[in-house]
């Protein structure tokens, strides 16, 4: 079969290796799609270490084999996969919140090989934990491998009361804050506003057509001023920060109205995540902040029913395909502000 192997950081490679044969308990899936993000661009760059030579992690594919002693898989079927895979048995995996596993979680993509070849396994553990995700009949592959990154925002705003909030802001145009804002949207934000420093990016997103009611340049606005004024001096009731920029954390704080939410969607830089802040102004207006760490199964399935109740339009996000011979040039498009994507998919 035709993978991506990363030969080292940056050097990627596609060539033929040995289709995997699923042992007892494995299922085999053939990729029909797999999405790049974020993170992957960070591991193909070398800034970031996985363990095996093939990433990707947002994935929808179809049962090729099965491994014996495996119950309810069939030939055919298809699924996206649940990326993370706990210790399950320690006392978080048994509430089933194995992105919080105390033993640190495993994942697809990261320990076993990922989506970016024609076939990959699911490995026993995956298999016992659920992480194979029905997909339903009308869903294409596309829009399946959405539904890994939107569980991921699911997860992130699972303790934010959406429902009767006037004012929901996003800091970050990429696919995340998109996704973080199309869920506050379908969770019953009555207006959400998005903030990004690059224009390429916010006239992208007017360009699809994006049920946002704010597109804003905060190079050009001040956002707590900005907010301020769009909200008649109330202040926001939620604040995501959804890209790794750890001086909007103050910023978001000061953007929020009284009992208001901020969420820290986006990881900070690890070599320097500390940023002062005035903690007054948490304790005075009653504000609570979140962290969001991938996401588990509940957080899949309902995903999976936003996107195909079309309460998220997964297809419209979706700007470029490339074969899996074109691997490199997809990472590049997804790479380059300049060239109007916003997801990237390959299709072996
Ligand atoms: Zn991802
Ligand atoms: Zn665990």
């Amino acid at each position: 079969m035709k993978a991506a192997v990363i030969k080292e950081p940056g050097r990627i490679v596609v060539e033929e290796v040995a289709i995997p044969v699923p042992d007892a308990g494995e299922v085999l899936l053939k990729v029909d799609a797999c999405a790049l993000c974020g993170t992957d661009q960070r591991v193909l760059k070398g800034e970031k270490h996985v363990d095996v030579p093939i990433v990707g992690h947002e994935i929808a594919g179809t049962v090729a084999a099965v491994g014996t002693d495996v119950k309810g898989v069939e030939l055919d079927e298809r699924y996206a996969v649940q990326t993370v895979i706990g210790c399950n048995a320690c006392p978080m995996c048994a509430l089933e919140r194995q992105n919080l596993c105390e033993n640190g979680f495993k994942a697809i993509g990261y320990q076993w090989n990922g989506g970016f070849a024609e076939y990959m396994v699911m490995p026993v553990a995956g298999v016992r934990q659920g992480c194979l995700i029905p997909l339903p009949a009308g869903m294409s592959a596309e829009a399946g491998t959405l539904i890994e990154p939107l569980s991921c925002c699911v997860n992130g705003m699972r303790c934010l009361p959406f429902e009767g909030m006037h004012a929901v802001a996003v800091f970050g145009g990429g696919i995340i804050g998109v996704l973080n804002g199309l869920v506050a949207k379908a969770r019953g934000a009555e207006r959400v506003v998005i903030f990004d420093v690059a224009q390429d990016r916010l006239n992208l997103l007017e360009s699809l057509g994006l049920p946002f009611d704010g597109l804003i340049n905060s190079r050009d606005h001040d956002p707590v001023e900005w907010i301020t004024n769009f909200t008649g001096g109330r202040g926001a009731n939620a604040v995501v920060v959804a890209a790794s920029v750890k001086q909007l954390v103050p910023i978001g704080i000061q953007m929020l109205a009284r009992d208001g939410h901020l969420s820290i969607f986006a990881g900070m830089p690890k070599s320097d995540p500390v940023e002062p802040l005035d903690l007054n102004l948490i304790h005075y207006p009653e504000l609570h902040i979140h962290g969001a760490n991938s996401s588990v199964q509940r957080d899949y399935t309902e995903a999976r029913e936003l996107i195909s109740s079309g309460r998220v339009a997964a297809e419209k996000l979706v700007t470029h395909t490339f074969s899996l011979d074109d691997f490199n040039e997809a990472v590049a498009t997804q790479g380059n502000p300049a060239s109007g994507s916003l997801k990237v998919i390959i299709k072996p």
